[in-house]
């Protein structure tokens, strides 16, 4: 029985630097679907990564920065839309996306690791977090807290 035959990711990386733009598109649309691909999902990322900071075309850069969101976006709890403003997505060097809530992290005194800086007056916290997937430890973007959390 012949197995499926994998997408060839050094294919991939040269069409991301062919002449003609739709082949560069067609790159990164490829290398979106294979983000839900378990073995080649964090190959897929890095080049995607690496695509949005340095290929030539803004526009490329773009479809693979929105490309990544998208799939991260995935894991977003389902809330109401004026709620998302309050989620962070923190992504661990595998790739996963948790999101965790603010007000939840800020008012915790117990389960989360905390790091205080004062910037330009403003005190802003990252917290330790786990990542939902590999349970790997990562650090949330600085949070300013409301003052009564801290
Ligand atoms: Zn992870």
């Amino acid at each position: 029985m012949a197995k499926k035959k994998k997408p060839d990711l050094d294919k991939l990386r040269s069409q991301l630097e062919h002449e003609l733009i739709r082949e560069r598109r067609a790159a990164v649309e490829q290398l979106a679907g294979l983000l839900t691909d378990e073995q080649l999902r964090i190959a897929a990322f890095k080049l995607l990564e690496e695509t949005a900071a340095t290929n030539f075309y803004g526009i490329i850069q773009k479809a693979a920065r929105e490309a990544m969101d998208a799939e991260q976006r995935k894991s977003m709890p389902a809330v109401a839309p004026a709620e998302t403003m309050f989620y962070i997505g923190v992504t661990c060097s595998n790739y996963h996306t948790t999101y965790f809530d603010r007000r939840a992290l800020c008012r915790d005194k117990t389960l989360y690791r905390r790091n205080a800086q004062v910037v330009d007056g403003r005190t802003l916290e990252e917290f330790e977090v786990v990542c939902e997937v590999c349970k790997e430890k990562m650090k949330t973007p600085p949070i300013e807290c409301p003052e009564e959390t801290r």
